[in-house]
């Protein structure tokens, strides 16, 4: 087949090697009619396939195939195309696949029978401005078993505050008997407003309550 194509070869004015095509009767571009010959092994073929794999915003096999035979005939261009895709970084980061891991049991907390605000998780959301550009904090109680939400609004990030807020939840929703939150420890940067309360006196103030307050990870499942 290649041996075919390759004494069908010819030389333009410019003595670039190109390929006598057999649609010659179409009207159509001349570089289409009788595309350039690149050879196997050579930089240039390599480098033009990666530079037009990046400019058609890194294109698969079948469609740089398709742009390239435009202008150029690539002896074993399939092969040289698809190389070329699975090398490029950038193709490779997007192709591959996620980990997973399989399903674990759900903590008892989240699965057994409980009433609603029973067994609740506590986390920051925000800062938010309301209007004359004052920041708000947003306090969520999501119950662990319904996963109804209760928000509270606070206007600032103190223990006092928070327990104001805590206040407020129980008085609306009950007692509950266990709270999940993070400490705010692990968090960096924007992500550290849970660390600015005293969690020492949030946890003394739940025991008072009969309230068993645990603490987890950030992002952990509870
Ligand atoms: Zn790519």
């Amino acid at each position: 087949m290649k041996n075919q194509y390759l004494t069908c070869v010819f030389r333009d004015e410019n003595n670039i090697i190109r390929v006598k095509t057999r649609i010659t009767e179409r009207i159509d571009t001349p570089h289409f009619l009788s595309p350039i010959l690149l050879p196997n092994n050579c930089i240039f073929r390599q480098r033009l396939v990666e530079h037009f794999h990046i400019e058609n915003y890194h294109a698969g096999t079948q469609l740089l195939l398709s742009i390239l035979r435009e202008k150029y005939w690539i002896l074993g261009g399939r092969r040289t195309v698809r190389n070329i895709w699975k090398a490029c970084v950038k193709c490779r980061r997007y192709k591959s696949k996620s980990p997973t891991a399989d399903p674990v049991s759900l903590p008892a907390d989240r699965v057994k029978d409980a009433a609603v605000f029973e067994v609740v998780g506590v986390d920051l959301a925000g800062p938010l401005y309301i209007k004359r550009g004052t920041k708000v904090w947003a306090v969520l109680y999501t119950c662990a078993l319904y996963r109804a939400l209760h928000l509270e609004l606070v206007s600032s990030l103190s223990t006092d505050a928070f327990l104001l807020s805590f206040r407020r939840f129980v008085a609306r929703r009950g007692r509950p008997r266990i709270i999940y939150s993070d400490n705010g420890t692990n968090f960096r940067g924007t992500y550290n407003e849970l660390a600015a309360i005293d969690w020492n006196e949030v946890s003394r103030y739940a025991e008072i309550q009969r309230i068993t307050w645990k603490f987890i990870p950030p992002t952990a499942a509870w």
